[in-house]
This record gives C-alpha cells, sequence and structure tokens, in this order.
C-alpha cells in the first residue's frame, strides 16, 4: 500500500490522503518511482469542483511528474530500472486512429489523462506506459523535471500553434502558471513588445511576468489594455494568447489582435458566454485552440529547462511532502504562490 491524494467524488473538496495499492504493471509498462510531482492549476480546479473536463472518481490526483524507473513490463525495450525520466500526460490513447498514427496522439478522440481519467502521481509509485517517458539528463532534478508538463503546454501554444517573429507585439492574458510559461516562451522566440495583462489580485504575479521577460504588464482592473496596445502598434496585436481560466476576456483578445493577427486560446472554463465574434471575420484573424502537447514538444522543452532557460525557479513558489498536498493546493487557490512541487 501506498499514501496518495485521491479526487474521490465530484463536489467541492472531495480531496483526501489515502492508503491505496501500488499499482501492478503490464507488459509494456513501467512502474515509476515519483521523485516530483507539481501541482497543476487543473489539479486545484478539480479540488474545488470548478473543472471543465469530464473526471472519472476516484482517482489519483497528479499528471505533472518526474522520477526513477522502478520496474519494467516484460516487453519494454528502451528504459530500465534506475533511469531518470519525466512523462507524457497522455495515458491511454488508442494507437489506431490516424491522429494517434501521425504522432498527435494528444488530439486522439480515446486519450485519457493522469489524473483525471486514469491514476496519477501523487503518490509513491505510478503506472506508466513506456511510450510516454523521455529519458532526463543527471544536470536536470526531479523539481525543476515534472514542470516539463506546463513548459509543453506553453511551448505548444506560442511556438507550435502559433506564430512568433522577432520584434512581435504578443499580448498574453492571464498571469496564470501556463500564461507565465506562455510569455517565457514568446520571449524566447523573440517578442518584443512583450505585454502581460492581469487584474489586480494578480499583482505578486505580474513581478514574475517580468522576471520572465515581459516589457509592460496591464492591470486590466485599473488600466485600459486596449489604449496599451493601441499606444505601442496603433493596428493592435500581433498575437493575443488567452490563457485566463474565463471565457470573456476571448472577446478581449480579439479586439487587441491587429487585421491579419492571430489569437491562441490555451486556458480553459466552465463558462459557455456570448462574445461579439465579428472582428474575427472583419480584421481576418486567424483564431487557434491549443491543447496539450506531443513527443518532440517534450524533447525540446526537456532541452529548455535543462539550460534553464525558462527560469523554471521563478514560478515554484512551495515544495512540500505529499502530506502537506492540503496547503501546496490552498496556496495556489488563494495566489500566494504560483506553483506548489510535490515531493512524495
Ligand atoms: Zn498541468
Ligand atoms: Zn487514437
Amino acid at each position: 500500500m501506498q499514501a496518495a491524494v485521491v479526487h474521490y467524488a465530484l463536489e467541492p473538496l472531495a480531496v483526501e490522503l489515502r492508503e491505496v495499492a501500488v499499482p501492478e504493471i503490464g507488459a509494456d509498462d513501467v512502474l515509476l518511482r515519483v521523485g516530483a510531482v507539481s501541482v497543476c492549476g487543473s489539479d486545484v480546479h478539480q479540488a474545488y469542483n470548478t473543472h471543465s473536463w469530464r473526471v472519472s472518481v476516484p482517482v489519483v490526483l497528479g499528471h505533472e511528474f518526474a522520477g526513477t524507473v522502478a520496474e519494467v513490463g516484460r516487453v519494454v525495450k528502451c528504459f530500465r530500472e534506475g533511469d531518470r525520466v519525466v512523462s507524457e500526460t497522455a495515458a491511454e490513447v488508442c494507437g489506431d486512429c490516424v491522429l494517434c498514427r501521425t504522432g498527435r496522439y494528444n488530439l486522439c478522440p480515446h486519450r485519457k489523462g493522469f489524473g483525471y481519467g486514469i491514476d496519477g502521481a501523487m503518490a509513491s509509485y505510478v503506472k506508466v506506459p513506456a511510450r510516454c517517458l523521455h529519458r532526463i539528463p543527471d544536470s536536470l532534478p526531479f523539481e525543476l523535471a515534472c514542470l516539463a508538463e506546463p513548459h509543453a503546454v506553453a511551448f505548444n501554444a506560442m511556438c507550435v500553434n502559433s506564430m512568433i517573429r522577432p520584434g512581435d507585439l504578443v499580448v498574453v492574458v492571464g498571469p496564470g502558471p501556463i500564461g507565465l510559461l506562455c510569455a517565457r516562451m514568446a520571449a524566447l522566440a523573440g517578442a518584443n513588445p512583450l505585454i502581460v495583462v492581469g487584474l489586480s489580485s494578480d499583482a505578486p504575479r505580474f513581478e514574475t511576468a517580468v522576471r520572465l521577460g515581459a516589457t509592460h504588464v496591464v492591470d486590466a482592473g485599473r488600466d485600459d489594455v486596449e489604449a496599451v496596445v493601441r499606444g505601442l502598434n496603433p493596428l493592435g496585436a500581433d498575437l493575443v494568447c488567452d490563457a485566463s481560466g474565463a471565457s470573456r476576456p476571448l472577446d478581449l483578445a480579439l479586439r487587441l489582435a491587429r487585421p491579419d493577427g492571430q489569437v491562441t486560446k490555451v486556458g480553459w472554463s466552465p463558462d459557455p458566454v456570448a462574445i461579439d465574434i465579428n472582428p474575427l471575420v472583419q480584421k481576418n484573424i486567424r483564431l487557434q485552440g491549443s491543447f496539450s502537447h506531443n513527443f518532440p514538444i517534450w524533447e525540446r522543452v526537456i532541452h529548455l529547462l535543462d539550460r534553464r532557460l525558462t527560469c523554471p525557479e521563478a514560478i515554484v513558489g512551495m515544495t512540500a511532502p505529499l502530506e502537506g498536498w492540503r496547503e501546496a493546493f490552498t496556496a495556489m487557490h488563494e495566489g500566494r504562490v504560483i506553483k506548489s512541487v510535490l515531493i512524495p
């Protein structure tokens, strides 16, 4: 048996530390000894029952993790006991559809992820299909390696699903962990000016945004975002990334984008909302959703993390043992830390 952070019912605060069985692995799985697992905004949403996706309970939370291979299944060839790895999040995909067969398995209609469809890594051990694993260098500690997943989300949104050229005016709305990492990826891609938009409650996150490369931060509750953007370029922004956890800011994004510009939406929201969609047509805007990530993106973000190019330590505000999960979640929920990391 092992202790695990379990989401057990679809109601607020239905999460507790429970004893569960150590998983038994199949022929093509490995058993991973979890070295570190970071808390995602989505874990916090599940804990408060404010998530926008289907969750099967009971389920062990945690999909951002790194660790050491403790046991390998019968047909696993590429990994051995003792290997240091991070794991992708698509715990289950069909393997047969055109998306799976072309490497876009993150979009497989049968995809199930760790922590909401399949038991995740907020435990000592987690069962992982070997195809999900990436080796990590010894120079990359587990506490940083576990951040590969949100890095991959941000890289996919800004560097695969959007196009940024040096000198592009880029706006990121929503300075949560994903928004901040999107801003960092944009900065690495050459965005300048780079504007991060938040609310007054985001004040501590604005400092982090500047550390990560934002040239301007705007409190949308106090300042006129549109005036700031048009002061820099009267036509508007080349790219607006909506990383907020709400639907409404899409309206703002469509207004801020320049004619022939791009809007990329990476934040989820449970609220359907009516917005003026006409600027999309009138300005010939490319509106793009961005979901998850795939193999080449992971290889790239492991490199970025290992080179410390994304300032990953800037977003981690708390490290706690598994027993400290409640405070780690609460601190993120209350905005006291951007991201917490658990060490099982
Ligand atoms: Zn996540
Ligand atoms: Zn498939």
